[in-house]
């Protein structure tokens, strides 16, 4: 593939799988982590990553990350907004803390990345923007109120992105997972997680490399823009 790709929250989970599958594809991958450096470290000396330390809550360095990749590499051909967190609460539970934690973390993050990196690629005439938004801003999720609308709005950032940047080249598209086997999902025990197997008509859980494969189809694709793609075993069909 050749590219320069920059991930955010790559340290982990779906994140991580994805910049595996692409590095071994030859191609430059920025991976972005927070707290894993460890886990980051790994992914430089393994696979040859170029590994950048932000916290994606915070303006300024999502936008010191775009700025340390177009000095290295000139261009970011694909940006996948890809780190996210989630509190599982009532609506009356909620505090202005943990709106901001979340908005921040998978909204705000995922805007200002894609404002700063659209600069370059209006540039180029050409990009693909990938953002990993979740089933739950599709349909909605009890006790998940905030999560949901952060990912609901990523997903109208992707629609109206794709018909804003479409005539500069640029695709811009959400994946939608649902439910895949990562540390976010810590908090189900055994037993929900059978009964939440036996809803999915598929009746298993997603794994990292299911929604890596869709990332690295939609950089190949010429003609897809403005879409929600769910990969989640025909648990929600829109
Ligand atoms: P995960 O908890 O394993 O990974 C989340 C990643 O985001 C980590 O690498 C973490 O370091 C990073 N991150 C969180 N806060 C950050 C911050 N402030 N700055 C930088 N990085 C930060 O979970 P995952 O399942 O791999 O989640 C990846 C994405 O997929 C998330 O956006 C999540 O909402 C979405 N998603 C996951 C599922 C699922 O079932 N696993 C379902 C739908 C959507």
């Amino acid at each position: 593939m050749n590219k320069v790709i920059l991930i955010t929250g790559a340290s982990r989970g779906i994140g991580r799988e994805i910049a595996i599958t692409l590095a071994k594809e030859k191609n430059i991958i920025i991976a972005n982590y927070n707290k894993s450096e460890n886990k980051a470290k790994e992914l430089k000396e393994k696979y040859n990553i170029d590994i950048y330390k932000t916290d994606i809550s915070q303006e300024t360095q999502c936008r010191e990350l775009v700025k340390y990749t177009l000095n290295k590499y000139k261009k970011i051909d694909v940006l996948i907004n890809n780190a996210g967190i989630d509190k599982n609460q009532l609506i009356t539970e909620v505090t202005k803390k943990d709106w901001d934690n979340i908005i921040n973390t998978n909204l705000y993050s995922a805007f200002i990345m894609c404002q700063e990196t659209a600069r370059n690629m209006i540039q180029n005439k050409k990009g693909c923007i990938i953002n990993i938004s979740s089933i739950w801003g599709q349909v909605g999720a009890s006790m998940e109120v905030v999560y949901s609308i952060s990912k609901a709005g990523m997903d109208g950032l992707t629609k109206s992105l794709a018909k804003e940047l479409g005539p500069s080249g640029i695709r811009v598209n959400s994946i939608a997972p649902g439910f895949i086997n990562t540390d976010i999902n810590n908090i189900y025990s055994e037993e929900e997680i059978t009964q939440i197997k036996e809803e999915i008509p598929l009746q298993k859980l997603g794994n990292t490399i299911d929604i890596a494969k869709c990332v690295k189809w939609l950089i190949e694709d010429e003609y897809t823009t403005g879409q929600v793609i769910s990969v989640n075993g025909g648990w929600v069909i829109t």
